[in-house]
């Protein structure tokens, strides 16, 4: 018999490949990338990529070489590595259909004397963060190299900043400068920012996975993921007494209380301590109790009294509403979701 760990993760994969697709179409004429590092934001880049690549997806990034052999086989998809080329990378440089993203000329250096060959090129046009110069490029760093895409970053796309226009209009001027095939500009958040910012490719990641960084996305992009973990303990708590570690939640009346398998060593974080939620079989709203630990949780199931050991229950975990209850990124809900869960398709 197969073991069952006591918190998972159910994945929708209809709403992962329908998200891609509904910012393909806000992509326009532009094709429609997936960044899938740092694990696909925690929910298991193999998986996400082979639904992605049989959708249609073409492009994939991922931060590290590393990542890029994680990945395995992607079939007919290219695989971009953001963080370009280190010798120490030598091991693994030559996996089918992988090319770095150059960032500095140092890189493109180490490119060319390894003999050069397909990749992409990253340009700074004002996050000061990754990538060449607009004068790098200017003054020829980037002469006859095989260049598939050149791309930038936008610093502030979730916002409405000035520093957006701005870099759009730095990235435009590089069009026809270099030997690119194709240029590539806009994250999630920067695909909502309309038609001039997608150039030829776009790079969604969070907003694949559930979250959502502009509000122009909040009718467009479905959830993706959601937390299960099962009820370890049932007690009733008396008037006056506390719950959890520093006695931080005090009862007010007899209060039933279910301990769940999960706490911040999962990637449920201290700060849903006395702010996050959970749902009863029949959607009750369960709230954490107390401080959350390192492997558990403890949930206010007064509305649920017959919750017992082995049943499951589902945390709240929607991005935006998650980082809004506990102030903690869409980013960092998603990509510290731990080893522990096991991660499903449904
Ligand atoms: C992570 C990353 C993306 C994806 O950004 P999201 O905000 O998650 O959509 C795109 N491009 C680059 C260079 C990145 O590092």
């Amino acid at each position: 018999m197969d073991w069952i760990a006591p918190q998972r993760l159910r994945i929708d994969g209809d709403a992962l490949v329908a998200n891609w697709r509904a910012l393909a179409r806000m992509s326009g004429r532009a094709v429609c990338g997936a960044a899938v590092k740092a694990n696909g934001y925690g929910l298991g880049a193999p998986e996400v990529a082979s639904r992605l690549v049989a959708a249609g997806c073409r492009d994939l990034f991922v931060a590290t070489w590393g990542e890029a052999q994680a990945l395995g086989d992607v079939g007919p998809a290219r695989v971009s590595v953001l963080h370009g080329v280190r010798d120490e990378d030598a091991p693994l440089i030559g996996l089918p259909g992988v090319r770095p993203v150059l960032n500095t000329v140092e890189q493109v250096r180490r490119w060319r004397d390894r003999g050069g060959g397909a990749c992409d090129v990253m340009v700074d046009t004002g996050m000061n963060r990754l990538g060449l110069s607009v004068d790098d490029v200017a003054s020829g760093a980037l002469d006859g190299l095989e260049i598939d895409t050149l791309m930038s970053h936008l610093a502030c796309a979730d916002e409405d900043h000035p520093l957006n226009a701005r870099q759009q209009a730095a990235f435009a001027g590089l069009a026809g400068t270099t030997a690119a095939r194709r240029l590539s500009l806009a994250n999630s958040a920067g695909i909502a920012l309309g038609e001039p910012y997608a150039f030829d490719l776009t790079r969604p990641g969070l907003a694949l996975y559930g979250g959502i960084p502009r509000a122009e996305l909040a009718d467009v992009i479905r959830p993706v993921v959601a937390i299960e973990a099962q009820v370890l303990q049932h007690r009733t708590v008396r008037p006056g007494e506390t719950v959890g570690y520093n006695a931080t939640w005090t009862a007010t009346r007899d209060t039933e209380v279910a301990i769940i398998n999960l706490g911040y060593a999962d990637g449920y974080r201290r700060a849903f301590s006395d702010r996050g939620t959970a749902r009863g079989p029949h959607g009750e709203t369960l709230p954490v109790i107390g401080r959350v630990s390192m492997d558990l949780i403890a949930l206010d199931v007064t509305l649920a009294p017959m919750l017992a050991p082995g049943d499951w229950v589902a945390i709240d975990y929607a991005p935006a509403a998650a980082s809004a209850a506990s102030g903690i990124s869409q980013y960092e809900l998603l990509t510290g979701l731990g080893g522990r869960f096991q991660r499903y398709y449904a």
